[in-house]
């Protein structure tokens, strides 16, 4: 078997690049890691799960005789960037970062708390209200539960969560994409007044961000992982098939 392009998914963008791929022809593969019980699947073929570290996924590549490696998994997917980096510097495999931009330019940004992690998220949410919109996933409750133990917190997240949350918190289970109605309908049912988000980007969740600007709830947006990679990037679907029709072979 050979294929050509190995993307690395788990977002909108990379979906949308196998759709782009596959009506050009281009022989490709998506990889998801798994995390989710019923992935959104994109078009083509998938695998799912890890492929051991930049070691295994080295290995991958050159088994599969891949040519480029699409990294387009979320941009706070910092691991599995990093590893993408070092397997294909590795192996000699052309690496391009697709990432779609993040929050920055959009008009209420600048009244916006930006933080460097999801600790300082939690201590600057405490400090700015009482009744928390957490939208920061899953995984990151863990960093939150202590500081907001006494906080009403509404955690919204994709997947049911197995850990314990304080008893004033409550797990809203929901998947995007969202629009402004339902957020400020969220809004309004919780009387939520600060919303903590991470700087995912993209229009699939920001409609919470219009929302929260329109009932002056304060938002707290984590800042993307510092991902200073010596790769090339590009910030959508048009630019990544330019790139991979820019390699030889
Ligand atoms: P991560 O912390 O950067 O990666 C941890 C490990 O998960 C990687 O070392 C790799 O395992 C495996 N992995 C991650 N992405 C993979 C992929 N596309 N294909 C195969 N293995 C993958 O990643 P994460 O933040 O857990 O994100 C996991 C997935 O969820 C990614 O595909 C990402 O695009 C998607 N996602 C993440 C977020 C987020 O906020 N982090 C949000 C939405 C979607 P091995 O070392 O064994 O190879």
């Amino acid at each position: 078997m050979s294929v050509t392009v190995l993307i690395l998914g788990g977002t909108g963008e990379a979906r949308q690049l196998a759709c782009v791929l596959a009506a050009d022809g281009v022989d490709f593969l998506s990889s998801l890691a798994g995390r989710v019980a019923e992935p959104r699947l994109p078009v083509g073929r998938v695998r799912i799960g890890g492929f051991g570290g930049a070691e295994g996924l080295a290995v991958f590549l050159t088994e599969y005789d891949i040519r480029a490696v699409v990294d387009a998994t979320h941009p706070f997917a910092a691991g599995m960037s990093a590893n993408a980096v070092a397997a294909c510097g590795r192996v000699g495999v052309p690496l391009v970062r697709l990432a779609r931009p993040g929050w920055a330019g959009l008009p209420g940004a600048p009244r916006w708390c930006w933080v460097a992690s999801h600790e300082t998220a939690a201590v600057t949410a405490a400090s700015l209200g009482s009744r928390i919109l957490l939208t920061t996933g899953r995984r990151s409750l863990g960093r939150y539960r202590e500081r907001l133990a006494q906080h009403v917190v509404v955690a919204r997240v994709v997947e049911p969560v197995d850990q314990q949350v304080p008893p004033s918190w409550r797990v809203v289970l929901d998947r995007g994409p969202y629009d402004v109605d339902g957020e400020r309908a969220l809004l309004k049912e919780h009387r939520i007044d600060v919303l903590v988000t991470k700087d995912s980007g993209g229009d699939y969740t920001s409609a919470k961000l219009d929302a929260a600007d329109e009932f002056g709830v304060r938002v707290v947006v984590v800042r993307r992982p510092d991902a200073r990679l010596d790769v090339p990037c590009v910030s959508d679907v048009a630019a990544a098939m330019h790139w991979l029709g820019s390699r030889p072979g």
